[in-house]
């Protein structure tokens, strides 16, 4: 069967069971579709696995198999497998929502899967895995049996595949919203127009930590989406938990979560807002900023002004926090790692001129595993600063 075959010294990334191939490394493309599954050999010729493969996209292969296992079989294995991981993890009287699929962090470049109760969103980011949805689809749908099978797939990266946006019901009944449980805190999740796939799993662990030091505090939440920190911080005993959002949707269905908590109405304001113009309110009286803004920086060539953007929040919430009080502060850029993201910070902590301690350190939960072999699987990482 005709293979891509790399260049000699240029199989170590894929001997170390990194899922992609640049196309500097490739000695030898044979004819074949874009999207097209091929065995990929090393300069002598020994199997490595197959990648699904594409000319138009800077990263022109990406691994669904490493050695001899033959590819379908080794995708219904991953996929699999990262059920079995999480069903070991979750109640499902307590969490009814997960990340099912982490992409490359469970071994299914292109790949997210998440369930929302009992339905089931896929966004795809690439055309191999385009053509390998079917595959997908069927297996999963056999293996949860889920209401429905919603696909969200409007990621800007789908351009650089050929792709255009997908949103679009692929299996079962039509569903507008759901109602998941996490932690046992219910909230509303928009499967139709919501941002992402409907919700932020990846910040479930920190949606905890915020219940469990909101006590007594005056929260400002920003880039809130639908409020579920601002939820949580209520829960934990907060006095007070305004929210900010430049989405209108987004804060409707926020003010529609305080509802199903059995949250008053007086809990908490919410704004319709830009943040960075907000936190230049005079009027802030909040002793606990929460800035999980979205990735500033999407491609290398943006981190430059990304980090100004991160520096600006940071110090403007720093120096606008009441003392003691907590700002818990987020990156979601893979561009930004910990290291560069706490450079920021510090800066922003010194041009604010104010006393700030890490007390803890975050990253996404558990159920969007980074893979050790290709460590950009990690994106998300945050900060929980005490200022006095
Ligand atoms: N903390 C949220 C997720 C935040 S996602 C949660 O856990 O659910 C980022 C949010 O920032 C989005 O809802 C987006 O609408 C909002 N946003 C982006 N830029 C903004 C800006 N300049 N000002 C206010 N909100 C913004």
């Amino acid at each position: 069967m005709k293979a891509v075959v790399l260049k000699p010294g240029r199989d170590k990334a894929i001997r170390h069971r990194h899922h992609w191939i640049f196309s500097g490394a490739v000695r030898d493309l044979p004819e074949f579709e874009d999207g097209a599954v091929l065995p990929v050999r090393a300069a002598d010729g020994e199997l490595l696995g197959h990648a699904y493969f594409n000319r138009k996209s800077s990263i022109t292969g990406r691994m669904v198999s490493f050695g001899q296992e033959p590819p379908e079989e080794a995708i219904r294995r991953s996929l699999d497998r990262a059920l079995a991981l999480r069903e070991r993890y979750f109640d499902p009287a307590v969490t009814n929502a997960r990340r099912l699929i982490n992409a490359e962090g469970d071994g299914l470049p292109g790949l997210v899967a998440d369930l929302y109760d009992d339905v089931l969103v896929l966004q795809v980011a690439t055309l191999g895995m385009e053509k390998l949805k079917p595959l997908v689809v069927d297996h999963l749908a056999a293996a949860l049996r889920p209401r429905a099978v919603y696909e969200r797939s409007d990621l800007p990266a789908r351009r650089e595949e050929g792709l255009g946006d997908v949103e679009a019901l692929l299996a079962g009944e039509a569903v507008e919203r759901v109602r998941i449980l996490e932690g046992g805190i219910p909230y509303w999740v928009v499967l139709t127009s919501g941002q992402k796939t409907g919700f932020y799993l990846d910040q479930r662990e920190s949606r905890r930590l915020v219940r469990e030091c909101a006590a007594g505090r005056r929260v400002l939440n920003t880039f809130a989406y639908t409020g579920s920190f601002s939820v949580c911080a209520l829960l934990g005993g907060a006095v007070r938990a305004d929210s900010v959002d430049s989405s209108a949707p987004a804060m409707a269905l926020a003010r529609e979560n305080f509802e199903l908590n059995g949250l008053p109405a007086g809990a908490g304001l919410f704004f319709t807002a830009d943040v960075f113009e907000f936190l230049r309110e005079p009027a802030l009286d909040h002793d606990f900023i929460i800035l999980d803004p979205p990735a500033f920086a999407k491609k290398r060539t943006d981190v430059v002004a990304g980090c100004r953007g991160y520096k600006d929040i940071n110090r403007l919430a720093l120096q606008r926090v009441r003392a003691p009080g907590l700002v818990l502060t987020f990156s979601c850029s893979h561009f930004v790692d910990e290291g560069l993201f706490q450079q920021v910070v510090f800066q922003a902590a010194h041009e604010a001129g104010r006393r700030v301690r890490i007390l803890q350190k975050h990253r996404q939960a558990f159920d969007h595993p980074v893979n050790i072999y290709q460590p950009e699987t990690a994106y998300l990482k945050g900060f929980l600063l005490y200022v006095d």
